[in-house]
């Protein structure tokens, strides 16, 4: 078999995703081992979630903005600096609660109806204040991805 974009090579490998034959050279590139446009299809899902949860927690930031602007306090410094504050953990209450539900305990659900209600209250209270550090550090994680994604998009380009 020759590889699949230097038919003067033989190949070693293939790539996991479309099963095209590979030279040593290509398979270096990528790990897992992709061929070029399996790699740039693979960046472009990520890219795709990456936007989606960038998107809502910028969503969730406006709408607490909002709500609280219409509850119609004055302007000052202070009270600016607490509504910045105060949406931040009104956006953050979904991130963590997507944390939560990776150690969701099953001490709640043993009791019914009551223990829905329970568990609820408390995951709810607990996304309200872990929200926030989950925001920040998966954002940050999202950035470092997004940054990753772009240098892995000029590398295939100057690589085809
Ligand atoms: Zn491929
Ligand atoms: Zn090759």
């Amino acid at each position: 078999m020759r590889c699949a974009f230097h038919p003067d090579r033989e190949s070693t490998g293939i790539c996991v995703d479309c099963g095209k034959a590979l030279c040593q050279e290509c398979c270096n590139k990528f790990k897992p081992v992709l061929c070029p446009n399996c790699a740039e299809a693979r960046n472009k899902q990520e890219l795709k979630k990456v936007v989606t949860v960038l998107c809502i927690s910028i969503i969730f930031f406006i709408i607490a903005w909002n709500i609280e602007g219409s509850s119609g306090f004055s302007l000052s410094n202070r009270y600016m600096a607490f509504r910045v504050l105060a949406a931040l953990f009104i956006a953050g209450v979904p991130w963590g609660w997507i944390t939560l539900n990776k150690l969701t305990p099953n001490v709640f659900l043993v009791l019914p109806g009551i223990g829905w209600i329970m568990y609820f209250i408390t995951k709810l209270i607990l996304s309200f204040i872990i929200g926030i550090f989950a925001m920040i550090i998966k954002n940050i994680y999202y950035i470092y991805k997004l940054v990753k994604y772009v240098k892995t998009e000029k590398y295939i380009k100057s690589h085809l």
